[in-house]
Formats: C-alpha cells, sequence, structure tokens
C-alpha cells in the first residue's frame, strides 16, 4: 500500500516499447498522466477505470513522449520543463530543478536530469515513493546521450541514486532485456545482477514490463548507476579512472554493443 493519499500507478504500454503512466488518488478523483506516447492506449486505460485526466506532466519533448499530448490535454493541466517550453506543446505550468507541485494529491518534486536531452526533468512523488524517470536512469540502462554529455547524465544519475532505495523507478521504455545483456557484458560475475536477469526473462516470456524497477535493484546491477564503485572500475580495468571517465566508457560501450 503506498502512504495516504492514495496513489494507484497503472503502468500504459504505448506504441512499440514505451511507457505512460496514471497516478490516481481516489479521494480527489484526480488522475496524472507521465508522458503522452499515443492516445489510444491511455485513454482506453482511463475508460477502463471510469478515471479522467486532470494533469499531464512531460518528461522531454522527444515525439514519444509528447505525440498525444494534444489530443488528451482538453481539461487536463499541462505541465513540462521551463527551459524547454519552446519546443514543448503549450505548458499551462512551467517547471524547474527544485520546483515542488501537487499533482494528484501528490507533493511532487522535479528533478532536471539532462543527457539525454538538454531539459530533460524527472518527477518524484516522495510519499508514494515513485520516480518518474523516462529516458534518464532506465531500467538496467540509461538513455543515449543525444544533447547532453556523459558528465552530464553523470550527475542526473547520482541525483536520482539519491532518492531512496525503495523509490520505484517509472521508467520510459521496455529495453530491460537488450540493456540485461549489454550489462551481463561489462559486469558478468555479478550475482544480483544475473538472478535478476532471470526474473526479467520471465516477465517478458509472460508478456509482463519490467517496469517500474526499485532504485534498490538498480543500485545494486545497473552498470550506469555504478561507474564510482571501485570494484566495478577494477572489473573495467579502470581503477584510476575519474567516476566520469568511467561513465563515459561505460555509455560508449554501450552504444558500439
Ligand atoms: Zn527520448
Ligand atoms: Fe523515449
Amino acid at each position: 500500500m503506498a502512504n495516504a493519499p492514495s496513489a494507484e500507478l497503472v503502468v500504459v504500454p504505448c506504441l512499440a516499447d514505451n511507457y505512460a503512466f496514471l497516478v490516481h488518488n481516489d479521494a480527489t478523483g484526480e488522475t496524472a498522466l507521465i508522458d503522452a506516447p499515443e492516445e489510444g492506449p491511455i485513454r482506453e486505460a482511463l475508460r477502463k477505470r471510469g478515471w479522467t485526466l486532470s494533469d499531464i506532466l512531460i518528461t522531454h519533448h522527444h515525439h514519444d513522449h509528447i505525440g498525444a499530448v494534444d489530443a488528451l490535454r482538453p481539461g487536463a493541466r499541462v505541465i513540462g520543463a521551463k527551459a524547454d517550453a519552446h519546443r514543448l506543446p503549450p505548458l499551462d505550468l512551467q517547471v524547474a530543478e527544485g520546483d515542488t507541485i501537487t499533482v494528484s494529491g501528490q507533493t511532487t518534486h522535479v528533478i532536471d536530469v539532462s543527457g539525454h536531452t538538454i531539459g530533460h526533468v524527472a518527477f518524484h512523488m516522495p510519499d508514494a515513493g515513485y520516480a518518474f524517470t523516462a529516458d534518464s536512469l532506465m531500467a538496467l540502462g540509461c538513455g543515449r546521450l543525444f544533447e547532453g554529455n556523459a558528465a552530464q547524465m553523470w550527475q542526473s544519475l547520482k541525483k536520482l541514486r539519491a532518492l531512496p532505495e525503495d523509490t520505484q523507478i517509472c521508467s520510459g521504455h521496455e529495453y530491460t532485456a537488450a540493456n540485461a545483456r549489454f550489462a551481463l557484458s561489462v559486469d558478468a560475475d555479478n550475482p544480483k545482477l544475473i538472478s535478476r536477469i532471470e526474473g526479467i526473462t520471465q516477465a517478458r516470456a509472460d508478456g509482463q514490463p519490467t517496469i517500474p524497477s526499485t532504485l534498490r535493484e538498480e543500485m545494486l546491477t545497473n552498470p550506469f548507476l555504478r561507474a564510482d564503485d571501485p570494484a566495478f572500475k577494477g572489473v573495467l580495468g579502470m581503477a584510476d579512472a575519474s567516476d566520469e571517465d568511467v561513465f563515459a566508457h561505460v555509455r560508449a560501450a554501450k552504444d558500439k554493443f
């Protein structure tokens, strides 16, 4: 059970491998949507439950995260990064790092997680224990560096890593199985990774999402969160390298994998 106020989380598969998320407050009847990849599945998820959208939160400007905002926005408040307002659908509320807003009755913190894009934000709901990270921190991975550099992404991931360990990481794509193959290629002897992958393989065989994951399991198994771990540096043969250089090395290796 989530802490009060109630915050029921629904994971909505969209497009080929995207996820949108609904957070519903039973007491107030509000429902927040985080990212809007595709209208049909989101409308169906709402219709089945008799919910209507009160808020739409946007993580970043890529089309697979904003494509259905305009179709879904009537009646809802659209929230996104001030820094990206020029390339997002019209925003009813512009937010930036450090802002605290109330969404679906949930206190929600805005975290700048630039790297994949500049202006990418994550939304953390501390009482419910959800973090919506989209294409920053992902299950066993992190987003590609399209606009930012490795140092920026590493700083962003460290901010997310500082959240409570039981935070549920609600990331934007079902990339986990492919991320797992890469993680194993750089961290083959990590028993926690090996056992996590067994669970991932089973979930996918059953057609179940692997999202959300917990921050705790990411800290133990996600190679992109372990660039400052001396043991992992040793495994990579980079014992004397800076954390940023180790992160950049792992990110570049994943790009070529
Ligand atoms: Zn993206
Ligand atoms: Fe994406």
